[in-house]
């Protein structure tokens, strides 16, 4: 029987009660299709902090490593937004410092909408048929980590700033993520940069098209980030892989979830790559939503994002794409049932959700 590890990391807030519930339908997965799971668990961030004075442990870091997956709730809490430790960003996060260390950076943000939840959306039912979107984020690089930054005073007034740099390895592992997503999905990349005013921008189309000659199977689009904004918020349906820089893949990681119906939807990869052959590197799984401390320990926080992302580690930690597939078929089945938390307008609470999901589940399977 194949066996994997997965380090369980709650967090803050509603994450330990996303990732409870994470964890239970894992156990349902793998006992399904004969997997033998290991679970290991650990604090991060804010309970990290309170436990052990760091946002992460080097013995979290090194069990990371050591894990298949890693399975993330959620972190962070106005009680530690303002503190600050010595060491880069990623010292001040604990999820970042793990990013950071596995060298995930390939942020995969799928985004669908669920008919069931069409009128949770700005959208109307036309414009969301079939809409299914993968914004894949370069998230080790760019804006949030070049440097110089700074803030200082020039001139007596208060100054800041950032810089966007790039390597043309990092655009060409990125975007070779991209064009063999584009290639197992319905094999069309748009590629978002601001090539007309930001040299970055200019070195990562003219990348992005040459790894493209590796994969002319894909239909590969280079368009401005802002019209890609732009098209995307009017006609999401047309949509199969984006590829953005870490800045821009926020924001269109963001805009594509509007379609999704609510925050509480959105599921997350944070990968080494895509697994090549039986070389795995351990990939970070978490929903998009936060820690939302206002609703934490009601027991009514949405789990389907967390669930999605255990579909995502199915599929990408473990190869089992078909299990993924089924997953995401039990969460269909579980939301045209009704189940549903209060944030998309039910009154299930987070288990139930979860245990309609399972239920689900093993119907399909
Ligand atoms: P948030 O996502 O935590 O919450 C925003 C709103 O959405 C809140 O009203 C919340 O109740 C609701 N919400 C979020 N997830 C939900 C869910 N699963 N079910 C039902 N409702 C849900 O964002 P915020 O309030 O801006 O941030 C709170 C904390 O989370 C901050 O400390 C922030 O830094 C942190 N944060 C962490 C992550 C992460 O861990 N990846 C992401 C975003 C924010």
């Amino acid at each position: 029987m194949t066996s994997f590890t997965i380090l369980a990391l709650g967090g803050d807030g509603i994450g330990p009660e996303v990732v409870a519930c994470g964890l239970k339908l894992s156990d349902a997965v793998a006992s399904q299709a004969q997997i033998r799971l290991h679970i290991q668990e650990d604090l991060l961030h804010g309970a990290a902090w309170q436990a052990y004075g760091t946002f992460c442990r080097d013995e979290t870091v090194r069990a990371a490593q050591a894990a298949d997956a890693v399975l993330v709730g959620a972190v962070g809490g106005p009680q530690w937004d303002g503190i600050r430790v010595a060491g880069g960003p990623e010292m001040q996060d604990g999820l970042m410092r793990l990013r950071k260390a596995l060298d995930t950076y390939a942020g995969l943000r799928p985004a669908r909408a669920w008919p069931a939840l069409t009128a949770l959306t700005p959208y109307k039912s036309t414009l969301l048929t079939g809409a299914d979107v993968m914004v894949l984020r370069e998230l080790t690089g760019g804006a949030f980590f070049s440097e110089p930054r700074g803030h200082d005073l020039r001139a007596g007034k208060r100054y800041a700033f950032d810089t966007t740099a790039y390597d043309e390895s990092e655009i060409a592992r990125i975007a070779h993520v991209g064009f063999s997503l584009a290639r197992s999905r319905r094999g069309t990349l748009v590629s978002a940069d601001k090539a007309n005013v930001m040299e970055s921008g200019m070195l990562w189309r003219q990348i992005v098209s040459e790894v493209g000659r590796d994969y002319p199977d894909v239909t590969l689009l280079h368009l401005y980030a802002d019209n890609v904004v732009y098209q995307l918020a009017r006609r999401p349906a047309d949509f199969d892989v984006i590829l953005g820089d870490n800045l821009f893949g926020d924001i269109l990681s963001d805009q594509a979830g509007a379609i999704a119906g609510s925050l509480g939807m959105l599921p997350s990869a944070c990968l080494h790559g895509l697994p090549q052959g039986r070389e795995r590197r351990p990939g970070i799984f978490e929903a998009v939503h936060g820690s939302a401390p206002d609703i934490a320990g009601k027991g009514i926080a949405n789990p389907y994002g967390t669930l999605l992302s255990v579909a995502l580690m199915f599929e990408y930690a473990f190869g089992q794409p078909l299990e993924a597939r089924r997953i995401e078929a039990a969460v269909a089945t579980a939301l045209e049932g009704g189940w549903r938390t209060p944030d998309i307008g039910g009154h299930h609470s987070t288990v139930a959700v979860t245990d309609a999901v399972i239920a689900a589940y093993r119907v399909i399977g």
